[in-house]
């Protein structure tokens, strides 16, 4: 397969929270192999790991850490390290949010490109599917099927008809991510808005940073970045909770309709499911 991977060189990046309105300052180092992408503050020691067990929030997004300590909207860094297969990094960060940037992957993508990414004298190890398994919840749900590559397949049905449905299968490397996946902005209704605000959520989201629908479209200036816009920012979503597992999956996902919530507990399922899959480093 491959030997594990870290950045050359400590980066710096900066930008507001999408949900918690904070202004957040973040380091990244490079970290020695079986290390993981492991997220501190600053000011703190206590090393939260991103793995199962530290799942701490799926609501909205992707959180890990405790109520002392936590990382919230990891998902898109996690999508693009999972993406450019960093599998060892060191994350510091003066706040409890990642910055949402443009609420794309694409300023993750300029980051590791000025940081380097160099390969280690490790393999990598993964986790290969090795039998179907399904994990749904009303109609909503995610599966794994064996295959040789890291395909993602999602499927989404809005009422809206200006989203409407949409299908998209990707094999996933570092070109396809970034020409396909990468630019995928976070969207969201605007008729959400207050409700979001009211329960301290979004308190951060502008059409600089989220694609914004009315009742009757998608109301940024720009426009949309691909007609499908929506269901290729659900499969960002997913590469990112999916790479939650700590080692990458190998196989064809599947899913329809799932989100945070369901992505992580799917996971949970497949990890005990242990007839479903295997561990290899080649
Ligand atoms: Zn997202």
């Amino acid at each position: 397969m491959r030997n594990q991977k870290t950045i050359t060189k400590t980066v710096v990046f900066e930008g507001i929270g999408l949900h918690s309105g904070i202004y957040c300052h973040v380091r990244l180092h490079p970290a020695p192999i079986n290390h993981g992408i492991v997220f501190k503050r600053f000011d703190n020691d206590t090393l939260i790991k991103a793995n199962l067990e530290s799942i701490f929030d799926t609501t909205y997004s992707t959180s890990i850490g405790n109520n002392d300590i936590s990382f919230q909207t990891i998902e898109h860094l996690l999508a693009a390290l999972s993406a450019f297969n960093i599998d060892n990094i060191s994350i510091e960060t003066d706040s409890n949010e990642i910055p949402i940037l443009d609420g794309s992957a694409l300023g993750f993508v300029e980051i590791f490109r000025e940081a380097g990414i160099i390969e280690q004298d490790c393999p990598v190890k993964y986790l290969r599917i090795i039998k179907p398994f399904s994990y749904n919840v009303n109609g909503c749900g995610v599966k794994a099927e064996p295959n040789e590559k890291r395909t993602f397949t999602f499927r989404i049905d809005f009422k809206e008809d200006f989203i409407g449905e949409q299908e998209l299968s990707i094999d996933i490397d570092e070109e396809s991510f970034i020409k396909g996946i990468a630019p995928a902005r976070t969207f969201g209704f605007l008729k959400d808005v207050d409700y979001l605000k009211s329960i301290g959520r979004a308190l951060g989201g502008s059409t600089d940073n989220a694609v914004v629908f009315s009742d009757t479209g998608v109301i940024n200036e720009t426009g949309l970045r691909f007609s499908d816009e929506c269901v290729r920012h659900k499969i960002l979503d997913l590469i990112g909770d999916l790479s939650i597992f700590a080692v990458p999956i190998l196989g064809h996902i599947k899913a329809y309709k799932s989100g945070h919530s369901i992505n992580i507990q799917f996971l949970r399922e497949l990890y005990k499911n242990t007839d479903k899959w295997e561990v290899i480093t080649d």
